[in-house]
């Protein structure tokens, strides 16, 4: 890795700005109800304290739009991780709660924290300065610390005070565990993937992965496409698509693209068959219907059908290295969803193959079909990783120093 690594700061007696994604699910009374992004950086709060260091972490949770509300109040979350880190530890963990990210009180009690402690601070979106990534803003929050790790790689596409501004105003900036998991297995996608390198993009729109779909053509053997995103390419392959979700604003980009692809030798797949129905609703009748044949005027595709699935397993269960992001059809309703599970099944089952899923719906869809733990990498970061995809440069990956 490029850039420096939380192993490369001397750690011991040293106060540590750690950015974090604590942005947990809360109960109507304050409960934490999932804390598997709490779980998934405890490695870096592990290895710090373990360090000896004095850790002051900071997250955003939800969006109170720059204003304190005390229901995204990140206090809560300081009694979990306190929980957690005795387990981790073994020892009775001190975690403090600073109840606003900077100001006096946030520097006296970081300044009072001792070594192999931790102080949590009030959610950084309690000012709007965070998210305008305001210069005074970040250094105050940088006056609380000697050093930087950041660890939230769902943050990284956001050029936010606590992501990039604050890197200004410390000695040294580096990237925490789960972060460089994150980049080392996206990384190795875009560099030097072991081939075949097959990508599945699906979801509802071509306008919000043209990034993908582009960046991915140069680097991939064949590009599967599934989702309500497949029938704006087949409308510019002029079939008839009934009243199927289509971008018409970008049906010539996908012809486009199309185009583009076959003069490059690119393979992009499209649907071979199709499960359409006249309304999203469980129970309704269902066709399986012929990609050669026109989808018939009131019903709309809602899932591949199973040619496609067939024909899409095969050419996962071939593949050395897989991506995917986003669903095949309309998965959250259950009647929908057999298409994106199979292909969930059938990337879990190639098990020689590197497998990285990333966005918040394949993930999800990975987890429902049971099969997560057959994921080489399943990304922490929905829009993040799509960016990262599209080959751009994360702006809170850039800005932590390089080695
Ligand atoms: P995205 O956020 O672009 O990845 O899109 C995910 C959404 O696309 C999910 O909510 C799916 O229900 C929806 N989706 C996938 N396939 C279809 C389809 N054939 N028709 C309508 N919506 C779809």
């Amino acid at each position: 890795m490029q850039k420096l690594s939380i192993r490369d700061l001397p750690l011991k007696d040293k106060r540590i700005f750690l950015r974090v994604d604590f942005n947990v699910p809360l109960s109507e009374e304050g409960r934490v109800t999932d804390d598997t992004r709490i779980r998934e950086t405890l490695p870096t709060l592990e290895y710090a304290l373990r360090n000896r260091a004095k850790l002051i972490v900071a997250s955003h949770l939800g969006r109170p739009k720059g204003k304190p509300n005390p229901r995204m109040s990140l206090k809560p979350v300081a009694e979990r991780l306190r929980m957690l880190l005795d387990n981790v530890l073994e020892s009775d963990c001190n975690v403090g709660f600073s109840p606003d990210c900077v100001g006096l009180e946030a520097e006296e009690l970081a300044t009072r924290l001792e070594s192999g402690q931790t102080l949590l601070l009030e959610n950084l979106r309690f000012h709007p300065e965070e998210e305008a990534n305001d210069e005074a803003f970040a250094r105050a929050l940088a006056k609380l610390a000697d050093y930087y790790v950041n660890d939230a790689f769902g943050s990284a596409h956001r050029a936010h005070a606590s992501t990039a501004g604050i890197t200004k105003f410390v000695e040294k900036s580096a990237a925490g565990f789960l972060m460089q998991k994150e980049l080392d297995h996206m990384g190795q996608l875009l560099l030097d993937p072991a081939r075949p390198f097959v990508a599945i993009i699906g979801g509802a729109k071509v306008s919000d992965k043209i990034g993908v779909i582009k960046n991915l053509m140069n680097r991939v053997d064949a590009l599967l496409i599934g989702g309500a995103m497949a029938y704006t390419f087949q409308k510019a392959q002029s079939r008839e698509v009934g009243k199927s979700l289509v971008e018409d604003d970008k049906i010539d980009l996908a012809s486009d693209l199309l185009h583009e692809a076959n003069e490059r030798g690119v393979r992009i797949m499209l649907p071979a068959d199709d499960v359409v129905a006249m309304k999203i609703e469980n129970d309704v009748p269902t066709k399986i219907i012929d990609a050669e044949q026109p989808i018939p005027a009131g019903f709309m595709g809602l899932d591949i059908g199973p040619k496609t699935v067939r024909l899409y397993s095969d050419e996962i269960a071939n593949a050395c290295t897989i991506v995917w992001n986003g669903p095949m059809g309309v998965f959250e309703t259950p009647q929908f969803a057999t298409g994106t599970r199979k292909i969930a099944q059938a990337i879990a089952h190639n098990e020689d193959a590197t497998s990285i899923v990333g966005g918040g719906d394949s993930v999800a869809a990975v987890h429902q079909a049971g099969v997560a733990d057959k994921i080489t990498h399943i990304s922490t970061g929905g829009g993040a990783s799509l960016e990262f995809l599209e080959g751009k440069k994360l702006p809170g990956v850039e800005a932590l120093t390089n080695r």
